[in-house]
C-alpha cells in the first residue's frame, strides 16, 4: 500500500467539545503548534450542555469573547423551589438566588453549547493566526487508531515520544446517526453522543476505512490531550479507567418552547413532585425552555444499560406533564432531545508520564443537574494548557505538569461527592411530614441547593500547594497519620505559621484560589477597569505590586527597593526574559497603589519596571493604577475588598490561569524569587550575564 505521511506536532489535541477547544484556545493564545482533531464531520447545532458558570465566564472574557456570551445567553436570576402542599399539589414553597451575590461580576447564564464551540473555534483561529504561521482549526472526520509512548523518552524536552496514528474518515462514516424521531417537530436528537449509545464506535468506524489506502498519516506529538469524551478512545488507549458507579436514574432533556399556565416557566425550578418524580425548569435564550425529567418507567436491566429504544421524547414529555399537574403544559416545537443514565465515576489517573492527558469527560462523568460537565470540563484544559504552552516555550520546568492531576482529580472528586449527594436528594420522594424517614427533607434539599450554587460557581475551586501554589500543607492530616512525622509536624506547622502571616498581608485574596475582581483607576487616564480585564489569558504569570500610599516617602523607599531588585540584572525577571523580547512578555507586572489619583504622577512616582518604556512604542501606560473612585463607576476599595493594609501594600504572585500563586510582603523579595525559581527554567546567574541575556535598560 502508500506509506502514511509522517509529520511532527507540539500538541496533539483528540476531541473537539468543550475541553478540547479550551485547550486549543491555550495553544493558540500562546504561539504553540498544535492540531485538534475530531471525528464528527460536523459540529453539533443544538442542546447537549447550557450552563455557564460565573468562573467560565470569567475565563472566555480573558480569552476574549465573554460580550458574546453575555448578550446571547439567558441570565439566570432566581431559582424557584416546587413542592407538594399537605394536599400532595405541587406548590412554590421558595425563591433563592441564582448566582451566590457578590461572587463575580457574572452570573450564571444558559447558551447553546454549539455557540459556545462557534466563538472558541472563531478565537482559536484568530489567535493562532496571530501568534504562529500554522493557524489551528478543527480536523474534521478524523479518528486515532493507535497510540505509543516511547518511554526512554519522556524526559526529553527535545523529544516527541508519542506517535499517534490518524486515520481520515469518509463523509458517510463520520456523519452520526440519528435516532427515528416521532416527536412533534423534526428535532435532532443527542443520542448518538449518549452514554446509552453503543454502536457507531470507534472499532467499528475503523473496521469498515481500514480498506481504503492513503488515508492514515502518523503523527509524532510531544504531548497528546485526550478530550474525547465519557467514552473516550484515549482513555482507553492508555488502559486506563473510570471508577465508581452508574446510579438506576435515568434521565430525559427537552429543548422546547412550552405553552403552559406554570407561572414559574421563565424561572428555573427544581419540582418534587408527590408521587410522580421530579423536574428541573432551565429557562433559555430565543424562548426555549429545557426540562430535565427523571423517567420512571425505564428501568435498567440486567447489565445496568437501560433498553434504549423505549424512550422517545413522547415518553419523556408525558412524565414532565404529570411532575407540573396540575398545570397543564404542550409544545409545538422541540429543539433537542436526549436521555441519560447518571454514572457516577472519575478517573484514576489523568495522565501516563505527563506526555498524554486526559481531560473533561474522558475523566469524569457525573448527572447534568448541577449543569457542571461543560463547566468542569473546559476549566481541566484551562488548568492543563498552559503548563503544557510554558513547559514546551522552556519557561517551565516540566514537574509542573504533575499538578493537573493533583490540582483537577481532587476537583472531579468533590464533584462527584457532591452529585451523588444532590441527585439523591433531586431524585428522592418529598418527605410526607416528618415521621417519613424515606422521604426527603425539602428544607435539607434547599440547604443543600445553596451550598450546591456556590460549589457550581466555580469560585470554591482552591489549589492545593504544590511548586505552583505556595501555602501551608495539609499537616494536620500528617499529624493524624504516623508516629515519625513529629519531625515532620513540627517543620509543617513553623511552615504554616509562616503562611498564616504571608496570607494575613491580602486576607481577601486566598492563595490556591482565583483572584476576585474588583475596579480600579488607570493612573494614565482614569479609566475605570475591572482587574481581572487586566488578566488576559496569554500565558503570562503576573506580579500585582500592591505599591500601598506611594506618595509617603517611607513607602516609596520600599517600593524603589523591590522594584530595583526586580531590575538587577541576576533578576529572576531579567534571567527567564529572552534577550529579544519584551520585559513583560514571560512576567507581567500589574500596579496598583492607594494615594489619591490625582495626586499621583505615573512618572514621577513609580520606577521604570512598573510602566516599562519601549524605543518604538514609548512608555506603557497600561500597567499602573489608583485604588480610587472613578468618574462614573464608583468606587471599587480594592485595599478593603482584598484585605491590604494601604500603607504597607504587599505582592502578589498570579499563574497564568489567575490562581494566585503566593503573596509576601514588599521586602520579601527573595521568596518571592524562589517561588520562581521553584517552577520556571531561570539560566543560572553568572550563565545569564555570559550570554549577555541582560537587556538595556532605557532611562528616561
Ligand atoms: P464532549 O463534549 O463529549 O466532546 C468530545 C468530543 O470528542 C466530541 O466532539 C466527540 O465527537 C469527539 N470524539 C470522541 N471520540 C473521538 C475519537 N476517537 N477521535 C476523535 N474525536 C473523538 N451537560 C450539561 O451540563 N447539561 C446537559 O444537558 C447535558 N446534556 C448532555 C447530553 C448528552 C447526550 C451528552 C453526551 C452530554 C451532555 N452533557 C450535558 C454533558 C456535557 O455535554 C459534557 O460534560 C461536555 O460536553 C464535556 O465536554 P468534553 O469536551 O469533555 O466532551
Amino acid at each position: 500500500g502508500v506509506k502514511p505521511k509522517e509529520s511532527k506536532v507540539d500538541v496533539l489535541i483528540v476531541g473537539a467539545g468543550p475541553a478540547g477547544l479550551m485547550a486549543a484556545a491555550w495553544m493558540a493564545h500562546c504561539g504553540i503548534s498544535a492540531r485538534i482533531v475530531e471525528k464528527r464531520n460536523t459540529k453539533i447545532f443544538t442542546g447537549q450542555a447550557d450552563g455557564l458558570n460565573s468562573r467560565t465566564i470569567e475565563i472566555f472574557d480573558s480569552l476574549g469573547f465573554s460580550d458574546r456570551v453575555w448578550k446571547e445567553s439567558n441570565h439566570m436570576q432566581e431559582i424557584c423551589m416546587w413542592n407538594p402542599n399537605a394536599e400532595g399539589v405541587i406548590h412554590r414553597s421558595d425563591r433563592i438566588p441564582d448566582t451566590v451575590v457578590g461572587i463575580s461580576r457574572y452570573q450564571q447564564c444558559v447558551l447553546n453549547q454549539s455557540r459556545i464551540e462557534r466563538w472558541f473555534i472563531d478565537n482559536i483561529k484568530k489567535y493562532s493566526s496571530q501568534n504562529n504561521n500554522n493557524a489551528i482549526s478543527v480536523e474534521r472526520g478524523i479518528l486515532p487508531e493507535s497510540l505509543v509512548i516511547d518511554e526512554s523518552n519522556v524526559e526529553d524536552d527535545e523529544a516527541y515520544p508519542v506517535t499517534v496514528a490518524l486515520r481520515t474518515l469518509t463523509e458517510e462514516e463520520a456523519t452520526p446517526v440519528q435516532a427515528a424521531t416521532a416527536s412533534k417537530s423534526a428535532a435532532s436528537d443527542g443520542l448518538f453522543r449518549s452514554n446509552l449509545v453503543q454502536d457507531d464506535d470507534e472499532a467499528d468506524l475503523l473496521r469498515k476505512s481500514q480498506s481504503r489506502p492513503g488515508t492514515k498519516e502518523i503523527v509524532h506529538a510531544k504531548y497528546v490531550i485526550g478530550c474525547d469524551g465519557a467514552r473516550s478512545w484515549t482513555r482507553r488507549a492508555l488502559g486506563l479507567e473510570l471508577e465508581g458507579e452508574a446510579t438506576d436514574y435515568i434521565w430525559g432533556v427537552m429543548d422546547i418552547i412550552p405553552i403552559t399556565d406554570f407561572p414559574d416557566i421563565r424561572h428555573r425550578c427544581a419540582v418534587h413532585s408527590a408521587e410522580n418524580g421530579s423536574l428541573m425548569v432551565i429557562p433559555r435564550e430565543n424562548r426555549l425552555v429545557r426540562l430535565y425529567i427523571q423517567l420512571k418507567e425505564v428501568v435498567p436491566d440486567a447489565s445496568g444499560r437501560a433498553d434504549r429504544s423505549k424512550i422517545t421524547p413522547d415518553l419523556i414529555f408525558r412524565a414532565a406533564q404529570k411532575i407540573l399537574a396540575p398545570y397543564k403544559l404542550d409544545y409545538e416545537y422541540c429543539d433537542w432531545w436526549t436521555a441519560y443514565q447518571i454514572g457516577q465515576r472519575v478517573g484514576n489517573s489523568y495522565d501516563v508520564h505527563n506526555r498524554v492527558f486526559l481531560a473533561g469527560d474522558a475523566v469524569h462523568t457525573h448527572s447534568p443537574k448541577a449543569g457542571q460537565g461543560m463547566n468542569v470540563s473546559m476549566q481541566d484544559t484551562f488548568n492543563l494548557g498552559w503548563k503544557v504552552a510554558l513547559v514546551l516555550k522552556g519557561i517551565c520546568k516540566r514537574e509542573i505538569l504533575a499538578t493537573y492531576q493533583s490540582e483537577r482529580r481532587r476537583i472531579a472528586q468533590d464533584l462527584i461527592e457532591f452529585d451523588h449527594k444532590f441527585s439523591r436528594l433531586f431524585s428522592g420522594r418529598p418527605a410526607k411530614d416528618l415521621m417519613d424517614a424515606e422521604g426527603i427533607d425539602m428544607e435539607e434539599f434547599k440547604r443543600a441547593f445553596m451550598r450546591g450554587n456556590m460549589f457550581a460557581s466555580g469560585m470554591q475551586v482552591d489549589y492545593g500547594p504544590s511548586d505552583l501554589v505556595v501555602k501551608s500543607g495539609n499537616w494536620r492530616e500528617l499529624g493524624d497519620r504516623s508516629e515519625k512525622s513529629a519531625k515532620l509536624l513540627t517543620k509543617a506547622k513553623i511552615a504554616d505559621d509562616k503562611f498564616a502571616k504571608k496570607q494575613a498581608l491580602a486576607t481577601g485574596i486566598p492563595v490556591g484560589k482565583r483572584l476576585a475582581s474588583v475596579k480600579v483607576v488607570s493612573q494614565a487616564d482614569a479609566r475605570p477597569w475591572h482587574l481581572q480585564e487586566r488578566l488576559k489569558s496569554d500565558g503570562r504569570f503576573r506580579i500585582v505590586l500592591f505599591a500601598g500610599k506611594i506618595l509617603s516617602p517611607q513607602q516609596k523607599a520600599r517600593v524603589d527597593r523591590f522594584c530595583a531588585k526586580l531590575d538587577a540584572p541576576e533578576s529572576f525577571l531579567r534571567r527567564i526574559t529572552p534577550a529579544d523580547k519584551a520585559i513583560d512578555s514571560v512576567i507581567d507586572i500589574l500596579t496598583i497603589h492607594a494615594s489619591p489619583r490625582k495626586d499621583t504622577e505615573l512618572l514621577r512616582d513609580f520606577p521604570d519596571i512598573l510602566h516599562p518604556f519601549d524605543q518604538h512604542l514609548g512608555w506603557d501606560y497600561t500597567k499602573v493604577y489608583a485604588d480610587d473612585v472613578s468618574y462614573h463607576e464608583g468606587f471599587g476599595n480594592a485595599y478593603k475588598n482584598y484585605g491590604v493594609d494601604k500603607e504597607k501594600g504587599c505582592v502578589v504572585v498570579l499563574r497564568p490561569d489567575h490562581y494566585v500563586a503566593w503573596v509576601g510582603d514588599i521586602d520579601d523579595f527573595e521568596d518571592m524569587e524562589s517561588y520562581f525559581e521553584g517552577c520556571m527554567r531561570l539560566p543560572a546567574v553568572s550563565a545569564a550575564q555570559d550570554v549577555g541575556i541582560v537587556v538595556e535598560t532605557v532611562s528616561s
